[in-house]
């Protein structure tokens, strides 16, 4: 018998929620000949549930009894997680529901939660099908010992006034630019990234804006998700103890909160998923072609940033406030586009859990 990670209450074992349209289309044809087996030889119980449609499962799990299921397992790129997370935060009993342990299993063109968990565990990189069963295999062993980690959640605050929790990234300028415009070659999966890293390369642009963030400090784990109480409000300045960055042209910000941006780009290695942590990086314009694909290229072998270019600067943060002051540069967060205006985030350590 599996031991229950909840062992209060009977347990109908795991959720596992597909997206049929994730990466190339191939997700159930990946559930039905690895991972369904896997949790019958692991004698985990569970219960297919395959998405029909965008905010299918944010709908579900905002209105679903959680309390029937030991884990909500997700096999699908990071998109089906991001709406799984602030489905379950949007239900009234959200500080309960956040605590359900999730599981992620790379089904999508961006599996970048997935390969960070695989690179925390110690375990060899590998991409692709090997990837998925790697996480498998690694997902089926936390089941059964009932691991359960916790995972950093960053709160983000949009101009509309609009809340959305993230467990990924927030990028402006390039980054984002590069992961909206790939969406177009979803059918090559993960290798999408990098040839629209190497298309937006070739024409590439600046993006006039502010950023202010609050340098990293003590953090408490399982800290309250109810306030942001690191920022002020957007009409007034940033709080005593930020750094203020001189207004100017960047090429990029991306706020990292696990290693991984995608299966191919390893930007963070220093990063874990309950670090409390936000690894902030911001490319001033001015930085050359050659330098910049320098610092694409260390991103792949996972290498430290650190020196790779002048114009690149690498700090942690607890909290941010970024401003675009122009018109045209996406924004993303965990690689689903936002509106393009002021935004404010701050780190809640361990604030969902994970299985792992
Ligand atoms: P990928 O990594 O390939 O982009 P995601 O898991 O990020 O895969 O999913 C991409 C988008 O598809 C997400 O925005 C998600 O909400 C949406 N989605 C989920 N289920 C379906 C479905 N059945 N049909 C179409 N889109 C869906
Ligand atoms: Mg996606």
């Amino acid at each position: 018998d599996v031991p229950s990670l909840s062992p209060t209450r009977r347990s109908c074992g795991v959720m596992v929620l597909v997206n049929p349209q994730s990466g190339r289309g191939q997700a159930m044809a990946l559930y039905n000949t690895h991972i369904q087996r896997m949790l019958t030889e692991a004698g985990v119980p569970h219960t297919l549930v395959v998405t029909e449609r965008q905010n299918h499962a944010r709908e579900l799990v905002r209105s679903a009894d959680l309390s029937q299921w030991d884990a909500v397992i997700i096999l699908s790129g990071d998109g089906l997680l991001f709406e799984v997370v602030n489905g379950l935060m949007e239900r009234p009993d959200w500080e309960q529901a956040i605590r359900t342990p999730l599981g992620i299993l790379p089904g999508g063109s961006g599996n970048a939660l997935a390969a960070s968990l695989h690179f925390y565990s110690g375990a060899s990189p590998v991409w692709g099908e090997d990837l998925l069963t790697s996480c498998g295999f690694l997902l089926c062993k936390a089941l059964l010992s009932c691991q359960v980690s916790g995972l950093d959640l960053v709160s983000i605050r949009l101009s509309s006034g609009a809340r959305l929790f993230s467990f990924l990234s927030l990028a402006w300028g390039f980054v984002a630019d590069v992961d909206i415009e790939s969406e177009q070659f979803r059918q090559i999966g993960a290798i999408r990234f990098i040839l629209g890293t190497l298309l937006r390369l070739a024409s590439l642009r600046v993006y006039r804006g502010r950023l202010a963030y609050l340098p990293a400090g003590d953090s408490e784990k399982g800290d309250d998700l109810t306030t942001d109480h690191l920022v002020a409000p957007l009409d007034e300045p940033v709080p005593q103890g930020w750094t203020c960055v001189d207004e100017q042209e960047f090429v990029l910000v991306l706020a990292m909160f696990q290693s991984h941006l995608s299966e191919d780009f390893h930007v963070s290695p220093d990063a874990r998923n309950d670090d409390g942590l936000i690894h902030l990086y911001y490319v001033s314009a001015g930085v050359s072609r050659a330098a910049l694909l320098r610092v694409f290229r260390a991103m792949q072998t996972g290498s430290n940033l650190h020196g790779a270019c002048t114009h690149l600067k690498y700090v942690r943060a607890q909290a941010l406030r970024l401003e675009p002051l122009c018109t045209d540069g996406m924004m993303t967060v965990d690689g689903e586009r936002v509106e393009s205006a002021v935004v404010q985030a701050q780190v809640h350590r361990a604030a969902a859990r994970i299985v792992r």
